[in-house]
């Protein structure tokens, strides 16, 4: 076998970090998916990582499906972002004051969306919970809608009925809604919740309350529950909730940059209100961003009324990382048509795999996402966070520990998204089929 690993690898220092890292910080870890809790086992602590591969603490090397969730669709240690940041470092780390490379950041943005006017906060969470006062503020209503599965952040208001983490930790957080505990009913009052992919129920729901309701705020294709597509008739219904006097919200700081260079919207045809950004546009460092049509982003402080501020906002090395992956992206025009292959025969060899082995999976991909959900129905049919749900969960958990000794990194989560990078090629193709056939064969047995 050509396995990247040819034993099960030891975890020795990953296993004393953990235990280290469980001493002084809640379960051991700085975000909950990391922890392995729904695949058990060890999590790998990273030492560092290079093109498509990670290696962790123990000098095992990953093939890295997981792209620290997201940003990194160059590849990790990209020369062009690290070149980038060496370049900012010495100018100073911080300034709390405004600087060149926010304005080529914000002019890059705008030119890339349509966005007319963009302002940089921090994460994903800061840009979606800032975009939804923003909404509230312009419309003067103060509910807002998500969908059932759809993760936006952990802002208090946003984390009802939600995906990613929250799909495989229910036992700690509780129940349906809230999501999480110390996330009042009188803030989860205020978020009404609707079936993705289900335009008769949105239509029900804005015809009932359209016209208290400030937001809808929607990933336009779904990572957080595992990778669902939306259907037309739900990107229809999804325009009309405009006609109520509503903002439509995408929030793209999954599919921002990684679907096209204008995102999931510009891949579906799609117009918001507003769209939130993050991971990509921050090259692997910390940075989201809000954006739309000046009229609503006027609105902003110290323009208009709505309060939002960040000491760390517009930091330079991160938008030094942002500028440099944005433009290298701009300059690639074939780069998304790449991923797409690749990720395209990561499908087939995935599906011919697991045929082959007589264990049933579902794949839902989209350039350069991917789930196989583990239940025996066709392609591409499971549309709903209720139909992700079917999923054997004990299976995925078999198969990616199946993955991993084989030294193949999958996300740890069957509700999640795994992303393909630019650094992807034939021989991280080959590597992943073999151990995908190998995984599967010891589940089918
Ligand atoms: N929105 C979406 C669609 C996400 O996938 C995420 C994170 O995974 C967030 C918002 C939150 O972003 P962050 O983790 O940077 O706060």
């Amino acid at each position: 076998t050509t396995d990247l690993l040819a034993a099960p690898a030891a975890t020795t220092r990953s296993e004393a970090l953990f235990a280290r890292a469980r001493a002084v910080t809640p379960g051991g870890v700085n975000s909950p998916v990391r922890a392995f809790r729904s695949v058990g086992g060890t999590p790998r602590f990273i030492a560092k990582a290079d093109g498509a591969y990670l290696t962790d603490a123990d000098g095992t090397r990953y093939l890295d499906y997981i792209g620290s969730w997201g940003p990194m669709i160059l590849g990790h240690n990209h020369p062009a972002v690290r070149e980038a940041v060496a370049e900012a470092l010495p100018l100073g780390t911080s300034y709390g004051a405004p600087s060149e490379r926010e304005v080529l950041l914000a002019e890059l943005v705008t030119r890339l969306t349509g966005a007319e006017r963009v302002r940089f906060v921090s994460s994903g969470t800061e840009a979606t919970m800032s975009a939804l006062r923003l909404a509230r503020g312009f419309t003067g209503r103060k509910y807002t809608v998500k969908f059932r599965g759809n993760y936006h952040g952990h802002a208090d208001g946003l984390l009802v009925e939600a995906g990613s983490g929250l799909l495989t930790n229910a036992d700690t957080l509780g129940a349906a809604a809230p999501s999480s505990a110390g996330v009042p009913e009188d803030y989860a009052r205020l978020t009404l919740v609707s079936e993705y992919n289900d335009p008769a129920a949105l239509d029900a729901l804005m015809a009932a309350r359209g016209d208290e309701i400030a937001a809808v705020i929607f990933e336009p294709v779904v990572g957080n529950a595992g990778v669902l597509i939306p259907t037309p008739d739900f990107l229809a219904a999804l325009h009309r909730v405009k006609d109520r006097g509503a903002l439509l919200i995408a929030d793209e700081v999954m599919t921002g940059f990684r679907l096209s260079l204008r995102g999931a919207t510009g891949l579906l045809g799609l117009e918001p209100d507003l769209t939130c950004w993050g991971k990509i546009i921050g090259g692997g460092l910390p940075v989201g961003a809000y954006g739309g049509r000046a009229e609503v982003m006027d609105f902003v402080s110290p323009q208009g009324p709505v309060y939002q501020a960040g000491t760390l906002s517009g930091n330079p090395l991160a938008m030094a990382a942002g500028l440099a992956t944005l433009k290298t992206l701009e300059a690639d025009p074939g780069l998304y048509a790449r991923l797409d292959a690749y990720t395209a025969a990561l499908a087939g060899g995935l599906r011919a795999a697991a045929q082959e082995a007589g264990v049933a999976i579902s794949i839902n991909h989209v350039g350069s996402m991917l789930t196989a959900f583990h239940q025996g129905v066709p392609d591409g049919s499971i549309r709903t966070y209720t139909d992700a749900a079917r999923s054997d969960t004990a299976a995925f958990a078999h198969w990616f520990q199946g993955l991993l000794a084989r030294g193949v990194y999958w996300a740890p989560s069957q509700f999640e998204s795994i992303f393909v990078s630019a650094a992807h090629g034939d021989e991280e193709l080959g590597l992943t089929l073999e151990a995908a056939q190998a995984a599967y064969a010891s589940l089918g047995a």
